[in-house]
């Protein structure tokens, strides 16, 4: 099986586990204790916790504070629904293709809302006007669907005109690029190959945020509930080692995206080709049908849009933004590539994909 779907998920790298393994079992036994605890068995535990949060805090901008959460959803809606006394009332402005996490939970908001279009390229236009009313505005450092990159310092700068909180979603960025400044930044580990069930939240010195869960107090009283030391540490491990490897996996991820545009000629590219973080390859075929080819190429691992929005039968949200009618979106499929696909992996991959597309006639 060939694993080309690193938007959905990214493997976990085996530096990722190992750390983690040792706050599972750990030496003498000692590697369950809660890090709340105060005895020797809580400070070991508090200890690993406080190094994994330096090293995901290197992943972002001096000047603020890392919590960790269950998710980046979770980090998305603690900004999102814990700024309403900042908010006091005013609007949100979200980009439209923003991921579900941001996009549902702004509509589910009782504030007024604003989505922010984005041109045929997939691209935000850095003097976006942002309306008057707004008092938080979120969009996404790279698109999960397509792959664009924004331009976030324009637009944050833009929010900051005008009053309101900047929000930016990066959890594909995170680790592949440095990631942009805002006031609020929410990341995931297992986008970066460490383990599912934990995200990060970075905000800004002196923002302030109600917490929507309370109870123990942990992580500044904004995420209540005991952290796992185990998925902390496996965290901290991935996150040092992205960045340790940002510049070789770019490179490997530049040379793939160079041999995938060879494999896939004839094939053409949704959103921006330049401002695309590269291991993203959203690709449309006219009449293809997409269930067919998923189901006919079952040896590699791939998606018909957003995995978060695969299997609800919508069209995509954010092709229809770009602009594409319905039967281009439903002809569009998504690769994802990175740091442990290896060259072959994606010979092999493509050579099936464009003999089953090409069968469709
Ligand atoms: N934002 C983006 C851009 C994503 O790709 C995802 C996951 O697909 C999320 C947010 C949600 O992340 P998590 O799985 O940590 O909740």
């Amino acid at each position: 099986m060939i694993y080309l779907d690193y938007q959905a998920t990214t493997p976990l790298a085996p530096e990722s586990r190992d750390a983690m393994l040792r706050w599972l079992d750990g030496p003498e036994g000692v590697g369950f204790g809660n890090p709340h605890s105060p005895h020797r068995y809580g400070r070991q535990a508090a200890a690993a916790v406080e190094l994994a949060r330096d090293q995901v805090a290197a992943l972002f901008p001096p000047g603020g504070q890392v919590i960790f959460t269950g998710s980046a959803t979770e980090a998305l809606n603690i900004v999102m629904r814990g700024c309403q006394p900042v908010l006091a009332g005013r609007g949100i402005a979200v980009s439209a293709i923003e991921h579900a996490a941001v996009w549902d939970t702004a509509r589910s908001m009782a504030n007024a809302f604003h989505a922010i279009p984005v041109d045929d390229a997939g691209l935000i236009a850095s003097d976006a006007p942002i309306p008057a009313d707004v008092g938080l505005v979120a969009v996404m450092q790279v698109n999960n669907e397509i792959g664009t990159i924004q331009p976030v310092a324009e637009i944050a700068r833009a929010a900051k005109a005008g009053g309101a909180l900047f929000l930016c979603d990066a959890v594909q960025a995170a680790g592949r690029m440095p990631v942009a400044m805002a006031d609020c930044i929410a990341i995931s580990a297992h986008k970066l190959h460490g383990p599912k069930g934990i995200g990060a939240l970075w905000f800004r010195d002196g923002i302030e945020l109600a917490p929507l869960i309370t109870g123990g107090g942990q992580e500044k009283g904004l995420r209540s509930g005991t952290l796992s030391p185990a998925l902390c540490a496996g965290f901290g491990a991935a996150a040092k080692l992205a960045v340790e490897r940002t510049e070789p996996d770019g490179q490997h991820v530049e040379a793939l995206w160079t041999r995938a545009l060879e494999l896939f000629d004839g094939w053409t590219i949704n959103g921006s080709p330049t401002a695309r973080w590269h291991g993203n390859l959203n690709l449309r075929r006219t009449g293809l049908d997409v269930a067919r080819l998923m189901s006919e190429v079952r040896d590699v691992a791939f998606s018909a849009g957003s995995a978060c929005a695969s299997g609800s039968g919508k069209p995509s949200r954010v092709l229809q933004a770009i602009g594409l009618n319905d039967k281009d979106v439903k002809t569009s499929i998504r690769l994802g590539f990175g740091r442990y696909t290896g060259m072959q992996d994606l010979e092999s991959a493509a050579a099936a994909i464009n003999a089953a597309a090409r069968a469709q006639g």
